[in-house]
């Protein structure tokens, strides 16, 4: 199927579930982004901030753009001025720099806390009690730019659909929580980030909000080598 077959079929799927689609384009060609933004799709997620800013520059303004991965804290002030959802929040530090650099921008950058939530060594999140030490922290009350809609987290690459579900289902739980003890009184705290490619139904079976597709959309990436690239 063509990319406008695919966004179109997701589209249908997703939309009628009130569920919204994230397009990840990360390494795909402008051309690829185009065609997905012809069918119809405004929201489209990128893992690296120079790519994300170069397609910035040269795509339509309607666009929404999501950073997805991992953000170096030097790199904010690059999308700050146009970035419309950070999923990827891992730190009070990095909280922090967003925040200066939204107000520099004289704006409010919606933001998801990143949670770690797959059985995996390498991914980048806050664990639960991090996320409830951020939330209760002084430094937190007194972030007048940024604003936090939600949570997002990243099941585990297996095959097991019961821990996909089980760790989904953490998060979910996990948001509700959260809702209950900081946010009870702000309905833009409202999003589930989870799904992928390989797991997006499991996740809205769990009630994720936002699903972030790549590959089913644009076909398999090429894997590129950048050696310590997102390391701080
Ligand atoms: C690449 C990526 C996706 C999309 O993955 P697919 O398997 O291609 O759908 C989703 N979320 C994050 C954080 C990613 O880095």
């Amino acid at each position: 199927m063509s990319i406008t077959d695919n966004i179109k079929a997701f589209k249908t799927e997703i939309e009628s579930v009130n569920v919204r689609l994230v397009a990840v384009s990360k390494t795909k060609p402008i051309e690829d982004l185009m065609e997905a933004y012809k069918a119809g799709q405004r929201i489209f997620g990128e893992n690296q901030v120079q790519e994300l800013a170069d397609k910035y520059e040269q795509l339509p303004k309607d666009i929404e753009w999501h950073l997805i991965g991992h953000l170096q804290t030097n790199k904010v002030k690059y999308i700050a001025p146009f970035i419309s959802l950070i999923h990827s929040v891992d730190s009070l530090k990095l909280l922090t720099e967003i925040n200066k650099q939204a107000e520099k921008n004289n704006r409010v950058i919606d933001c998801l806390l990143q949670v770690y939530i797959a059985d995996e060594e390498t991914k980048y999140g806050l664990g639960f009690d991090e996320v409830i030490e951020l939330l209760e922290s002084q430094e937190f009350t007194e972030l007048k730019n940024i604003r936090i809609v939600g949570v997002m987290g990243i099941a585990t690459n297996t095959e097991n659909q019961k821990q996909i579900n089980d760790e989904f289902y953490e998060l979910r739980t996990l948001f509700e929580g959260l809702k209950i003890a900081y946010f009870k009184n702000e309905p833009s705290f409202k999003e589930i980030s989870m799904g992928m490619s390989a797991d997006y139904k499991i996740a809205i079976e769990q009630g994720s909000t936002l699903v972030r597709i790549g590959s089913d959309i644009f076909g398999e990436r090429v894997i590129k080598h950048f050696k310590n690239q997102e390391e701080e």
